[in-house]
């Protein structure tokens, strides 16, 4: 595997039905040792323009076909990236340095998300209205938006890309994908996978380049009709405003800030070890990250004592190190960031419980962290970490910590961990968020819509809102019926 990417020569990308060297190229570093281990083309404005072009000339042959057909040529994606799965997840274990047996997990995901998509191709269903006026009959089409521009992070490289592309082709949208700067190869194996799948021309297509410009075609050009977007709350609101002047339909995936509510009824080993999944899952770069733990007071020092001892026996090194839990983050900047909260909080009175340092070693690691007596507006108390760092606070009541947990502009995610129905249910419907996990430390699935409240975003992806969200809604309205 590791022969495949090459630093010496330019990987190109699909584009306008062809895999094209480009105008530049784009580094990509191992984040565990900090090299460059390959090079990916990068292409200008005026390729991304033809590209939208391409895909919208496209658009009405791929939209005729039947969901069954769409629904087929998914399902051929899904093999095509199932049947070289090692292949896939050591890429992404290379170019995001998530430990291989999260990639893995990653993989497995995305060919699920094939899958659950590929069925429901063929039930973007609208309904028929009886009829209010003597003569009339009514009815409500779903059809296919038009060409997509996709934009997607680098935490999940793989699997948040299929996360747009999946419905979008389902629902019978072309796409044109940017992947992140810093994890473009995934993105490049999809595209072998769709080419091995056999699609009609035009249909997807891939552009690395300027993540301005990129994003300056897709909400100026017309012929893209929608954006979906994962990635930061800043870039997310860019788009937004960029995306006003042509009213331009979007969906945002943002930012989180989750709570992880531990009270003293739960189950304390599913508590411990759901939330230290919930934490530390990806090296805590995921937007539903438990990215502060709130534990009642009279079970306060023996959960934080047991997760101390378990955040300490993690096993940190590179991803394809056996058995290993934490990887690097992503560059040197967000190891900067960390320590920046580590160092904001104590200033403020917090006690560093474990962690709290880099590591001594090549690449971007940073050790898993856990703080107490944090005060209310340290930095980790507001914002998100995208780090192995979680403060631990105690609280009294329901009320109050209901109260903290939705006292934040986010609201992707919500743990809690209770073994008591009616407070599992009151809690869940009190937290403002889009996904509440009780007793789980991994709630999302294709079958579910996913998304968030607040600055958190806007619509929701999978479940069967996953395809919505690339369907407009037609009335069509027959009168002198009779
Ligand atoms: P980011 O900096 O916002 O980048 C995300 C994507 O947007 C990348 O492809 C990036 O390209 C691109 N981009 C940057 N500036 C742009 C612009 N002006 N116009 C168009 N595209 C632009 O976020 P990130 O650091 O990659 O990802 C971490 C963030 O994503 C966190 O806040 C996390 O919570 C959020 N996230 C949310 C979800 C969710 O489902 N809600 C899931 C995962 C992550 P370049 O890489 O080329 O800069």
């Amino acid at each position: 595997m590791s022969e495949r990417w090459n630093p010496q020569s330019v990987q190109p990308i699909w584009v306008n039905n062809e895999w094209v060297t480009g105008e530049g190229e784009l580094p990509v570093v191992d984040p565990s040792t900090g090299e460059v281990f390959a090079r990916v083309a990068t292409v200008g404005r005026s390729v991304v323009q033809s590209a939208i072009g391409t895909a919208f000339r496209a658009w009405d042959a791929w939209r005729r076909l039947t969901g069954r057909e769409r629904g087929r040529c998914l399902l051929r994606i899904a093999d095509a990236v199932d049947r070289r799965a090692d292949e896939f997840a050591r890429t992404i274990t290379r170019e995001n340095g998530k430990p291989l047996a999260q990639a893995r997990a990653e993989v497995a995901m995305t060919v699920d998300h094939l899958q659950w998509f590929a069925e429901e191709a063929r039930r973007a269903y609208g309904r028929v209205v009886p009829q209010q006026v003597a003569g009339k009959r009514h009815l409500v089409l779903r059809q296919p938006v038009g060409v997509v521009g996709a934009i997607a992070p680098w935490n999940f490289p793989l699997v948040l890309a299929v996360r747009k592309a999946a419905p979008a082709l389902a629902a019978g949208c072309p796409v044109v994908l940017k992947p992140a700067s810093a994890t473009p190869l995934s993105a490049v194996l999809l595209c072998e996978a769709i080419e091995a799948a056999d699609l009609p021309p035009g249909v997807f297509h891939l552009v690395v380049g300027t993540a301005a410009e990129i994003g300056a075609e897709f909400t100026q050009n017309p012929l893209c009709r929608k954006i979906t977007f994962t990635g930061s709350t800043a870039v997310g609101r860019e788009l937004m405003r960029a995306a006003g002047e042509q009213i331009k339909k979007l969906s945002l995936e943002l930012g989180g800030h989750a709570p992880a509510i531990v009270f003293e009824d739960a189950d304390l080993e599913i508590a411990l070890q759901q939330s230290l999944i919930a934490k530390f899952r990806n090296t805590g770069q995921s937007c539903i990250a438990a990215n502060r733990l709130y534990v009642q007071r009279s079970i306060f020092g023996t959960f934080v004592d047991a997760f101390v001892e378990r955040t300490k026996a993690l096993k940190v090194g590179g991803g394809f190190e056996p058995d290993v839990e934490i990887g690097p983050l992503i560059d040197a900047a967000a190891v900067e960031h960390a320590l920046a909260q580590v160092e904001d909080a104590v200033a403020q009175g917090a006690q560093i419980a474990c962690g709290g340092r880099r590591l001594d070693r090549p690449g971007f690691f940073f050790e898993p962290t856990v703080l107490t007596d944090v005060p209310r507006h340290a930095q980790c108390m507001t914002e998100e970490s995208f780090a192995p760092l979680v403060p631990i606070v105690p609280f009294d009541t329901e009320e109050e910590v209901i109260a903290a947990a939705n006292d934040t502009e986010y609201g992707l995610a919500a743990y809690l961990f209770t073994q008591r129905l009616d407070r599992a249910w009151r809690v869940a419907e009190a937290l403002e968020a889009g996904t509440v996990a009780v007793n789980d430390g991994v709630p999302a699935v294709s079958c579910c819509p996913f998304g968030g409240f607040k600055q958190s975003g806007m619509g929701r992806e999978l479940g069967t809102e996953g395809l919505d969200a690339f369907l407009e809604t037609k009335h069509v309205s027959l009168g002198n019926i009779g």
